[in-house]
């Protein structure tokens, strides 16, 4: 492989690499709620080095702080016996050795 070859493969690679970043950008936005997907999707595709690494750190840090509103509360057990607080998926009592089924719910 001749130099020059060597690098029109990488060029082309890079250009891959840099539209298909673009369009999961433009996908990501447009799943997420972010304003402007296809703004943010030509954004990456023409300033890929800031655009991306921007998108990632800004652009999607305002949709994880509003998904973060959505607590998922799991119920936790506990032993009668010595009170431990039970994993959900084990038998016995961790602490004590009782049966994991007579353990109390609490949510
Ligand atoms: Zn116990």
């Amino acid at each position: 492989m001749t130099l020059a070859v060597g690098g029109a493969v990488t060029t082309l690679l890079g250009f891959v690499i840099v539209a298909l970043a673009a369009y999961w950008v433009y996908r990501d936005a447009k799943t997420k709620g972010v304003s402007d997907p296809a703004g943010w999707g030509i954004l990456t595709f023409l300033l890929f080095i800031i655009a991306f690494p921007l998108y990632l750190l800004w652009g999607r840090k305002r949709v994880t702080s509003k998904s973060q509103s959505v607590v998922t509360t799991t119920a936790k057990r506990f032993c009668v016996e010595c009170g431990m607080e039970l994993p959900a998926d084990v038998r016995f009592c961790t602490g004590c050795g009782k049966e994991a089924s007579q353990a109390t719910e609490r949510i």
